[in-house]
């Protein structure tokens, strides 16, 4: 018994001291970082959401069990390994007394049972995690395969850990019962069969396997925690701390807004030299960012969902936090020293890593390509089972790009001189923002000082509903609806500009406060509360960015407007559409908003529409291409992702493609145009507006620019 208790606890106290030293080192890396204190206010004011979420994201393993068949094998892990604490706690009381029990509940045969279930579902568990990685090994699927880029290693070694754990436990436990001192004597049916296979050996072989065993499972367990603190598996014990300290609901909607030493940026006092102007070196990330790095699991499944990466580009979600984490890491020695002296005694490889550019095409941490092929379509942070926070990462290296480096895309050079000289991303001006209404039959008022008290709504056109021709004709279509169905609205004409949605994705935060800036003032001198956007960019701007610079109103989508005008019996669709057709969920809308249904009920309701859903579709949609100012960006890497997009859409032999978003409209388009070019889509087969396909129904009458 002494020698089992003297190794037991050698083993423990040594490997306390490895993984406290790593932890302690982890730790100090973090405090590197900037400031976060939004992250601390905010889990600290809302208790009760942490806890919900807690019990939600981490112990319900919401998001990992999307994902039905991993999903269920991590959360029979998971759960397993919370069950079984039990028995390590046993195991470190044997150590002490052959005949340990847990005080209370240590002999009841409930607990017996649930520790070799959970014992038994763990190996379940690891058993499929080892039938997916075989059959999605980088080897076998490339690029297909969401392993591809984990240390794949790594995660067998874990494997084999998570197997001899389990191995450790079940043989103690047999021969423990051999011996007569096991505390359950029904109930643990796996240890029984266990102890069944090793009774033959009799007593005494029986008594020094149940000494080796515990030993061997608590030796396990040790190297195990060392493994984990030296490991992606830290993130079993970051993801909780993670998850604590994400944006709350998720980090999709509204960007972050910029900051520095975590007080958000007032450009009127900022200065380059002394402010952090967006992420341009690693230290320039917050501690919150830099968990984010250490708790990615490599689960890859936020790179199989992106556009970017599915059509061939540079950029995986997943690589881009890795790589980030790995040069944290190699670049640690250097944050970490105290004074120049001891940074200049560094190994040269230290140093030389600390040189490294945060993006470069020669030796660069990440590709310029990387960096600027993200869409924000949002489906990387949808995915991630532990709430990393990619878009604002990758927006917030932008910012550093743009704002200091001036270094991004040329092609967007027009676009954000546009912006700043005219208000809109073309450069077409105000003064024909207001053309389409002369197209339409009655009159749209335009607001000129403070709105009336009988209009309800300011109908948010946007810059490409006023000015770009396909989707001008879903602006008359909402505008004829509206006026169907006698909702008093108004626009702001001349009056309005561009939200500054591509300037913010961009990464020019300067264009995007002096156009919000601008938006805010104009709403506030018209008194403006009620809001209804065509575009989900403007919505999701005007709805959850402008109350960061202080502008708060209620804003909905057309969409959403439009569908409660039907079921109201307000509009009513009468005319038959016979139509099979498909409905493109717009990111901005639908992952970021999670406005899904409205557009889907407007469909349902029109009489002779017949809707299939595409494979991706909802939570899962795939991108148009053009957000994340993509649209004011060459594609020249990999497949065109609107026409990847099309291609799914095409599978299903649609009459029509409806989406709900003026850039989707003009990207599937275009995807459209080339393969009516082609011969490979009908030329009959157009792509509209969800609000255009209702007046078409409503106002079967109308002139063809009213339902057009
Ligand atoms: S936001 Fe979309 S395009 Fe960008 S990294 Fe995430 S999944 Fe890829
Ligand atoms: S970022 Fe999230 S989804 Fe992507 S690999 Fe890491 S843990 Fe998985």
């Amino acid at each position: 018994m002494a020698l089992r208790m003297i190794v037991g606890l050698a083993l423990t106290v040594i490997a306390f001291a490895v993984a406290g030293r790593r932890v302690w080192w982890l730790w100090r890396l973090a405090g590197t970082g900037q400031p976060a204190p939004e992250r601390l206010a905010y889990a600290r004011a809302h208790l009760a959401t942490d806890i919900k979420t807690q019990l939600t994201e981490v112990v319900g393993q919401r998001k990992l069990l999307k994902w039905s068949v991993p999903g269920a094998a991590h959360a029979l892990t998971f759960w397993g390994f919370i069950v079984l604490l039990l028995t390590i706690i046993e195991a470190y009381g044997d150590l002490f007394s052959r005949t340990f029990a847990i005080p209370g509940i240590g002999t009841w045969p409930a607990i017996g049972f649930l520790e070799d279930l959970f014992a038994v579902a763990v190996l379940a568990g690891i058993i499929t995690f080892t039938v997916i990685r075989v059959r999605n090994a980088p080897e076998r699927q490339g690029r297909a395969s969401r392993f591809l880029g984990s240390h794949t290693r790594a995660a067998w070694l874990v494997l084999g850990m998570i197997f001899l754990v389990i191995a450790t436990l079940l043989l103690y436990r047999g021969a423990q019962i051999n011996t007569g001192v096991f505390p359950y004597h029904h109930g643990a049916f796996a240890s029984q069969i266990v102890g069944h296979w090793l009774h033959p050996l009799g007593y005494g072989a029986n008594s020094v396997l149940e000494a080796v065993f515990i030993l061997a499972q608590l030796g396990v367990v040790l190297a195990f925690l060392v493994i984990v603190v030296y490991s992606k598996h830290l993130h079993i014990a970051l993801a909780p701390i993670n998850v604590l300290f994400s944006r709350r609901p998720d980090a999709l909607g509204a960007l972050e807004p910029m900051r520095s030493g975590g007080k958000v940026l007032d450009f009127e006092e900022a200065d380059p030299d002394t402010d952090v102007f967006g992420l341009g070196k690693i230290e320039d990330f917050s501690w919150k960012g830099m968990l984010d790095m250490a708790t990615c699991t490599e689960c890859g499944r936020c790179q199989s969902q992106c556009p970017a990466w599915a059509t061939g580009k540079p950029l995986s979600p997943k690589q881009v936090i890795l790589d980030l984490r790995d040069h944290a890491f190699a670049k640690a020695p250097y944050m970490l020293a105290s004074s120049d002296e001891e940074r200049e005694k560094l190994p040269e490889a230290v140093k030389a890593e600390a040189d490294r550019p945060l993006v470069g095409k020669d030796g660069g941490v990440l590709d310029p390509d990387v960096i600027w092929s993200c869409t924000n379509c949002g489906a990387c942070v949808e995915e991630c089972p532990v709430d990393i926070e990619h878009i604002d990462h990758i927006d917030g290296i932008r910012r550093h790009q743009v704002l200091i480096e001036s270094a991004f895309p040329v092609e967007a050079a027009g676009m954000l001189k546009n912006l700043e000289n005219k208000g809109d991303p073309w450069g077409m001006g105000s003064a024909r923002r207001g053309d389409w209404i002369s197209e339409l039959d009655f009159e749209v008022p335009v607001v000129s000082g403070r709105i009336g008290d009988d209009v309800e709504y300011l109908f948010w056109v946007g810059c490409a509903g006023a000015l770009e021709d396909r989707a001008k004709k879903t602006t008359k279509a909402i505008a004829t609806l509206l006026h169907t169905a006698g909702v008093s609205f108004a626009v702001l004409g001349p009056a309005e500009t561009c939200t500054g949605d591509p300037a913010r994705r961009i990464g020019n935060e300067f264009v995007f406060s002096m156009l919000a800036q601008q938006n805010i003032e104009t709403l506030g001198e018209a008194g403006v509360r009620k809001i209804v956007a065509s575009c989900p960019h403007c919505f999701n701007t005007i709805a959850n960015e402008y109350p960061q610079l202080g502008g708060s109103y209620e804003v909905i989508h057309h969409t959403q407007l439009l569908a409660r005008l039907v079921s109201e019996g307000r509009l009513q669709p009468v005319g038959r559409v016979d139509e099979k057709l498909t409905y493109h969920d717009p990111c901005f809308l639908g992952r970021h908003n999670r406005v899904f249904t409205p557009p889907r009920e407007i469909l349902e309701q029109v009489p002779g529409v017949s809707a299939t859903e595409m494979h991706r579709c909802r939570e899962r949609g795939f991108c148009c291409g053009a957000g994340g100012a993509r649209m004011w960006m060459e594609e020249r890497i990999g497949k065109r992702i609107n026409t990847e997009r099309i291609e799914e859409a095409l599978a299903l032999s649609p009459d029509t493609i409806s989406t709900a978003c003026p850039f989707c409209l003009v990207m599937l388009g275009d995807a459209v145009s080339a393969k009516k070019g082609s011969g490979e889509a009908a030329e009959t087969l157009e792509v509209v507006d969800v609000a255009q396909l209702l007046a078409r129904s409503v106002t079967p009458e109308a002139p063809d620019g009213a339902k057009n």
